[in-house]
């Protein structure tokens, strides 16, 4: 038998290339051809297509599952779960769990894709256990990376684990391209050699290796790959599907796809390209083999990128680009994706420009070591570890189990707040509380396309004001976006602060918007007290009392934008 093809145009494709801003009326022209084509699946939804409906588009995601499902009657519908995380960024309750996967059955999924970015199984197993009662095509996913603890054996063993867990089929999921032909090959046979359901790989051509390692694969045994349309493939894209099914054309492992249908969709993607062309950009059209020696993947690095250049400090990127693999190797070596891409990146940019390692830690880092997020695949750094949470003992159980049942709560706050006018509203609003309510009482505007004027390099008015923050309430993100009039920069007004350091001054560490003022003047406070939260590059900082003493004056307040050795309060020690 040939091989399957899954195409992720809908999903993953335009995630990676034009920041998942495809819009459901540019999906629905094409889907009855799509559901022609024969592909295995079609993967449609996940967290990121989830986030961006609400957050930018305006755009009901479940609408769009259902309107997807009118026109897609015989393939597959595949979305992407982040396991316990569901299509959110933190650990929800297992009663949320079930109300989501209930509620994406019922809409129209039916092959979930669950990974978790720690590959800890036991991050897993709920979902696969419900979305199996449903009787849906449930795929168990190994985040692929490379590191000492990471071995093809490792790996095969948690492919066998998936396997006894239900699993129908199993995915190799290389989220940064990082896999090459000799490795996809040996990873596969190795694979095969120890479960008897489907494998499929799923890669990247971040590193331009991809196409290679699918013929790799192919030879090895592989059952699926995973392809987009080539207008929205390569880059940092997947595949292009009418380049794979063509090559491998009267082969042993021929797809059985029909090259002109193939090639009439193509074109109907290729048109829609132009629509969003102004989202395109070198960096993530252009496979780049530097993901090779750092294995930061694509979209990381660009966030990398737009974070140092906030914080004024740009010329510091390849020293941040060193320190993420030390970061990386202190946390026990986690595979590089949401959450944790975010999590080790930003960590490595304060420990660079703090000028000192991990004196200052996000929140995010502290649960991180807490266990909070699940066991890592190596040991901890315990220097490290002992260094930002002293002797404070890891949780041992799965970190859902200590989230007490949380839908009954969504659900009566969503109905006092009068924005649930369907039963996907309370999981909408239980997944992102913030975001949601704008999107749900139907205050959002579908956000304008660029034009090419504004996407020029800007000469701004105001070079030191940023314009656009993301704020993270736990872990919930929302934007806050200052906007200029009539193109003139907006005067902030600032408390009058002193010209020079008084002894005893807290200064902050970094730029960012401070999110929570702990304490105020004549406020007694031992040595490591919070004294207020810093949020910076979409994590929580806390300012700790640098000594025990005695809060004096306080020169900021919540909201205000700092910039780094800006003075935040003065503290009289106490002996
Ligand atoms: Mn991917």
């Amino acid at each position: 038998m040939g091989i399957l093809i899954t195409d992720t145009t809908l999903r993953d494709a335009h995630q990676s290339l034009i920041a998942t801003r495809m819009r459901t009326r540019d999906m629905l022209p094409i889907a009855a051809e799509l559901d022609k084509a024969g592909f295995f699946s079609l993967e449609v939804w996940g967290g990121a297509t989830f986030d961006a409906c609400i957050r930018f588009l305006n755009e009901d995601p479940w609408e769009r599952l259902r309107s997807l499902r009118q026109k897609i009657k015989n393939t597959p519908l595949q979305m992407l779960l982040r396991g316990q995380n569901l299509v959110g960024y933190r650990h929800y309750a297992d009663d949320v769990l079930r109300e989501f996967i209930r509620l994406s059955v019922k809409n129209g999924i039916e092959v979930f894709r669950v990974f978790d970015a720690l590959n800890d199984i036991r991050n897993l197993e709920l979902a696969i256990k419900v979305a199996k009662g449903y009787k849906a095509h449930v795929q168990g996913t190994i985040c692929y990376t490379t590191s000492p603890v990471h071995t093809t054996e490792k790996f095969a063993g948690m492919a066998r684990d998936l396997e006894s867990l239900g699993c129908d089929s199993v995915c190799v999921k290389d989220m940064a391209g990082l896999i090459s032909p000799v490795v996809a090959s040996e990873l596969i046979k190795a694979i095969k050699g120890r479960v008897t359901i489907p494998v499929n790989l799923h890669s990247h051509c971040s590193s331009g290796m991809a196409p290679l390692s699918y013929h790799a694969a192919a030879l090895a045994g592989v059952d699926i790959v995973d392809t987009a349309f080539s207008a929205f493939g390569w880059g940092t894209s997947q595949p292009p599907t009418e380049s794979i099914v063509a090559a491998f054309k009267g082969t042993p492992y021929d797809t059985g796809l029909d090259l002109e249908l193939l090639y009439e969709i193509g074109e109907y993607f290729a048109a829609l390209c132009g629509k969003y062309r102004v989202l395109f950009t070198a960096e993530t059209t252009r496979p780049s083999v530097n993901v090779l020696l750092h294995q930061v993947p694509g979209g990381m690095l660009s966030n990398l990128v737009s974070q140092l250049r906030e914080q004024n400090a740009l010329d510091r990127f390849s020293e941040v680009l060193a320190e993420v693999p030390r970061v990386r190797a202190d946390l026990g070596y986690p595979p590089l994706v949401t959450p944790t891409s975010q999590l080790v990146g930003i960590q490595a940019v304060l420990n660079v420009l703090a000028g000192e390692r991990y004196k200052q830690v996000t929140q995010e880092v502290k649960e991180y070591l807490l266990g909070k997020y699940g066991r890592p695949p190596a040991e901890f750094n315990m220097e490290v570890r002992k260094q930002v949470i002293g002797d404070e003992p890891a949780i041992d159980v799965r970190p859902a189990d200590l989230i007490k049942p949380e839908l009954e709560k969504f659900q009566n706050e969503g109905r006092k707040l009068g924005i649930i006018h369907q039963e996907e509203d309370v999981v909408t609003y239980a997944l992102y509380p913030q975001v949601a309510v704008k999107f749900l009482r139907g205050e959002l505007k579908e956000e304008a396309m660029p034009s090419q004027a504004e996407l020029a390099p800007k000469t701004p008015a105001a070079p030191d004001l940023p314009m656009e923050f993301s704020v993270d309430v736990d872990g919930e993100m929302f934007n806050v976006k200052v906007s200029s009039v009539m193109g003139k920069a907006i005067e902030v007004e600032k408390p009058a602060k002193p010209k020079e350091l008084p002894p005893g001054a807290v200064v902050a560490p970094m730029q960012g918007m401070v999110l929570a003022v702990k304490v105020k003047p004549g406020d007694v406070v031992r040595e490591r007290d919070t004294l207020m939260t810093i949020e910076a590059m979409k994590m929580q900082n806390q300012i700790v009392a640098p000594h025990a003493g005695v809060v004096k004056e306080i020169f900021t307040f919540q909201g205000e934008v700092v910039n780094a050795g800006d003075i935040l309060l003065v503290m009289e020690a106490s002996d």
